[in-house]
C-alpha cells in the first residue's frame, strides 16, 4: 500500500478525485509568515506528501518517525518546523539534527539556512575530514542549530566544546543508514547527554529491527508517518496500525484504495453483514470488490478468489471463517477493517501474506473502542506494531 511519491512536484492527487480534500498550503498547516516568505523564495507551492503529515505533528510537538526516502522532501518536512520553534526563543543550542554522511550535513545545513532567510537562526556543519578549530569556536560561541556527523561531534562533546543542556530538538537523519555504518555506539553516547524531555524526530527509507529498537529507545509515544517506495530488501510482512473512528474506516479504505491505485487488497471483517457493507461501500465509490462469507456458497467462494487473484476484482471482502480452507497465499495485501477479537486469527491472517512473495502489508484499521485489543495483539506477537497517520482520518491527531 505504499506507492511511491518520489517526486514533490508531482504530489498531488493525479486522478483529482472529487471526495478527496484539497491539497493544503503551507500557511495551513501552521507554517509562519517569514518561513512562508522564504517558501515563496524557493519556489515551492504545495507541501509534498511527508510535509503534509509531518510539518503539523512536529510543530505540536509530538516525537516523530518518518518513512521516507530521499527526493520526497523529507528535509524540510523537519526542518520547517525546527526553525519555526526556535524563532523567538533565547540563542542557545536547541537544536541537534544528526546525519550520516558529510554531504547529507551540508544539505541539511544549505536547507536550514534557505527556510531562515527571514528570520535569525544560526546554523553550523560539524563532520569530520576537515579543520577542528574553526568549528570548535562556532560551537563555543554556541549556535541555534547544529547538524553533524556523529563521530566528529563525538570528539566535540568529549572537549566539551559544545553544551546540549538546553537542547530541545534531536533529529536522527537516514538513520537506517548511520546504522549501517556502525554510528550506534557514537549515538548513543550524544543522546545520553540530551535532556530526556526533548523532542526526537527520527527518519528513516527502511525500518529494520535495529531502527525500531533505536526508535523504541529514544522517543516517547511517536506517531508514524510513511510516504515513498519501502525497501526492496524487505522480506517480511510489514505491520501497520491506522488509528481511525469506526464511522470513517469505509473513507479510509477508499481514501488508501484511491491512493494506490495498482494493489489489490484482501479486507477482512468481523461480520458478514460487515463485509457486505464494506463491498456496497466500494462498489458505490467505483471500486470492484466481492464478498466472501459463510453465505456463499463454496463455488461462489472460489470463483470469488479466482477473481481476485487474476486481478479481475481489486478487493475481496472477507470474514475469518470463509477463508479456512481456501488458498489465498501469495496476497500481498491485507487489510484488517476490524481488528480481529482473537490475537490467533490476527497471525492466522496475516501469515497469508508475504509467505510466496518478498514482502506483505498487512494494514488494521483501530477505532477507539479497539485499542485495547491491538495492544493484546503486540503482546502475543511480541511486537509493537507502527501507527500510521492519516491526516483528516487520525482520531488521535484529528483530537488533539
Ligand atoms: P529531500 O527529499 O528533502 O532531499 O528534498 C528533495 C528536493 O525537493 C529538494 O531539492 C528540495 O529543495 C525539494 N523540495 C522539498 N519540498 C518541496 C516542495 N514542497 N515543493 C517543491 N520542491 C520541494
Amino acid at each position: 500500500m505504499t506507492e511511491p511519491t518520489t517526486d514533490p512536484a508531482t504530489s498531488a492527487p493525479a486522478d483529482g478525485a472529487a471526495t478527496e480534500p484539497p491539497v493544503p498550503s503551507f500557511a495551513d498547516l501552521g507554517i509562519a509568515a517569514p518561513l512562508l516568505a522564504a517558501l515563496r523564495d524557493a519556489g515551492y507551492e504545495k507541501p509534498t506528501p511527508i510535509q503534509r503529515e509531518a510539518i503539523p505533528l512536529a510543530l505540536a510537538g509530538r516525537d516523530l518517525i518518518g518513512l521516507a526516502q530521499t527526493g520526497t522532501g523529507k528535509t524540510a518536512s523537519f526542518t520547517l518546523p525546527m526553525v519555526q520553534r526556535l524563532l523567538g526563543g533565547p540563542r542557545r543550542t536547541r537544536v541537534l539534527v544528526l546525519t550520516p554522511t558529510r554531504e547529507l550535513c551540508l544539505q541539511v545545513e544549505e536547507s536550514v539556512r534557505k527556510y531562515s532567510k527571514h528570520a535569525p537562526v544560526g546554523v553550523i556543519p560539524v563532520y569530520g575530514g576537515v579543520g577542528y578549530e574553526p568549528q570548535e569556536r562556532a560551537l563555543r560561541n554556541g549556535v541555534d542549530v547544529v547538524v553533524a556527523t556523529p563521530g566528529r561531534l563525538l570528539d566535540h562533546l568529549e572537549k566539551r566544546n559544545v553544551d546540549f543542556s538546553y537542547l530541545e530538538t534531536l533529529v536522527l537523519d537516514e538513520a537506517d543508514r548511520m546504522l549501517d555504518m556502525g554510528f550506534a555506539p557514537q549515538i548513543n553516547r550524544i543522546v545520553e547527554q540530551i535532556p530526556r524531555w526533548r523532542q526526537t524526530l527520527l527518519f528513516s527509507a527502511t525500518m529494520p529491527p535495529e531502527v525500531e529498537a533505536l526508535a523504541r529507545k529514544y522517543l516517547r509515544k511517536p506517531v508514524v508517518v510513511q510516504v515513498g517506495r519501502r525497501s526492496s530488501a524487505a522480506t517480511t510482512v510489514t505491520h501497520a496500525v491506522y488509528p481511525v473512528p469506526r464511522h470513517r474506516k469505509g473513507d479510509l479504505l477508499v481514501h488508501l484504495l484511491r491512493e494506490h491505485p495498482s494493489e489489490t487488497v484482501l479486507v477482512f471483517t468481523r461480520t458478514k453483514s460487515g463485509a457486505d457493507r464494506v463491498v456496497h461501500d466500494l462498489q458505490r465509490a467505483g471500486i470492484e470488490a466481492g464478498a466472501m462469507h459463510a453465505d456463499k456458497s463454496q463455488k461462489e467462494r472460489v470463483q470469488a478468489l479466482e477473481d481476485f487473484k487474476s486481478g479481475a476484482m481489486r478487493v475481496l471482502v472477507a470474514t475469518d471463517i470463509a477463508q479456512r480452507g481456501l488458498d489465498i497465499s501469495g496476497i500481498t495485501h491485507v487489510i484488517n477493517f476490524d481488528v480481529p477479537q482473537q490475537a490467533e486469527d490476527y497471525v492466522h491472517r496475516i501469515g497469508r501474506t508475504g509467505r510466496a512473495a518478498a514482502t506483505g502489508d498487512a494494514y488494521t484499521f483501530m477505532s477507539g473502542e479497539e485499542i485495547g485489543m491491538v495492544r493484546t495483539i503486540e503482546r502475543v506477537i511480541g511486537q509493537e506494531i507502527p501507527r500510521v497517520s492519516v491526516p483528516g482520518f487520525d482520531f488521535g491527531t484529528v483530537a488533539d
